[in-house]
């Protein structure tokens, strides 16, 4: 079944709190738009679960987050960017990467990434966007991004990420979590979190028993029945008290516009010089592979908004 929502939750002691995620239909909408291998479809999954819960963390409306993964491994590059409505977009720069299961069956992520650096840009409404930059702890993105808050955001959070595929390579469970521990965090909650934690089921597995029998149920109830699940071996005084169900998916906000300024990005130099070889161009966009078509005429008022731009006229 596909759920693309997100629940918000918090301890009864106000020690910490918790953003889960099911994302379904986000993860298989990328894979079937970038038509990605099981081991990329894994990869760029993970990193839109992450990116995604990250941009509901930011609360605030028109606030954005963007992830990138660059590594030196066959899979080049993931980016993925997130808004606090939560939309979620992303791409992997090489979506055919493939690479042997590792010896305990799971998908090679680590590998695929290689060694590299996670940058995260956040756009808060002030002029300049933040920057953060760390380098891999390992690759597989929910150790990155733990590591990620700490160091780069003082920040401790725990992540967890899964994704599973059935015979078909289509996405059967996807989501992710995230706890955040708040100032007055009392000593009991971080010892049963340290107890629980690692007792927890994994998530894939628990996202995909959850929606096996959702239909007929509003997402509220099989979300708030996910939390609770999660947290059944927390002690009373840390149950989990639901709060906010919101949504949580696949969105690209791309434009013929924002194209545009692609193309525009490239100088009236190289605009010219297309319009003389080609006499057209077409432009796809990297997040939901939607090509844009532009014409000779069209390309032609680009390269002199280009060249308006330079001279300021
Ligand atoms: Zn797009």
């Amino acid at each position: 079944m596909k759920i693309d929502k997100v629940i918000s939750g918090i301890d009864s002691s106000g020690s910490f709190r918790v953003y889960m995620c099911i994302s379904n239909g986000m993860v298989q909408k990328a894979h079937e738009l970038h038509d990605t291998t099981p081991l990329a479809t894994h990869l760029l999954g993970r990193a839109l679960i992450g990116t995604g819960l990250m941009g509901i963390m930011l609360r605030e409306p028109g606030f954005k987050v963007t992830f990138q993964f660059k590594g030196d491994g066959p899979a080049q590059q993931v980016l993925c960017t997130a808004g606090s409505d939560g939309s979620v977009k992303g791409y992997v720069v090489n979506p055919y990467v493939d690479l042997p299961a590792r010896a305990d069956g799971s998908p090679d992520v680590g590998g695929a990434l290689g060694i590299g650096t996670l940058t995260c840009i956040r756009d808060v409404g002030v002029k300049e966007p933040y920057v953060g930059r760390i380098d891999f702890v390992n690759g597989e993105i929910a150790d990155d991004l733990t590591a990620y808050f700490f160091i780069s955001e003082q920040q401790n959070t725990s992540v967890s990420l899964g994704v599973k595929l059935d015979e078909e390579a289509n996405v059967k469970a996807a989501g992710g979590m995230i706890i955040q521990m708040l100032p007055d965090a009392t000593d009991s909650a971080i010892e049963a979190l340290e107890k629980w934690l690692p007792e927890m089921p994994r998530l894939s597995d628990l996202v995909e028993s959850v929606t096996a029998n959702a239909v007929g149920r509003t997402p509220e109830s099989i979300m708030q029945e996910y939390m609770q699940t999660a947290f059944l071996g927390m002690p009373d005084e840390h149950k989990i008290i639901p709060l906010d169900t919101l949504d949580m998916g696949w969105n690209c906000d791309c434009s013929e516009e924002r194209l545009e300024q692609v193309v525009m990005s490239l100088g009236a130099k190289e605009i010219g010089a297309i319009i003389e070889e080609d006499g057209q161009a077409e432009v796809t966009c990297q997040f939901c592979r939607t090509a844009y078509h532009f014409d000779r005429e069209h390309l032609e008022r680009l390269r002199l908004e280009c060249l308006r731009d330079r001279f300021n006229v």
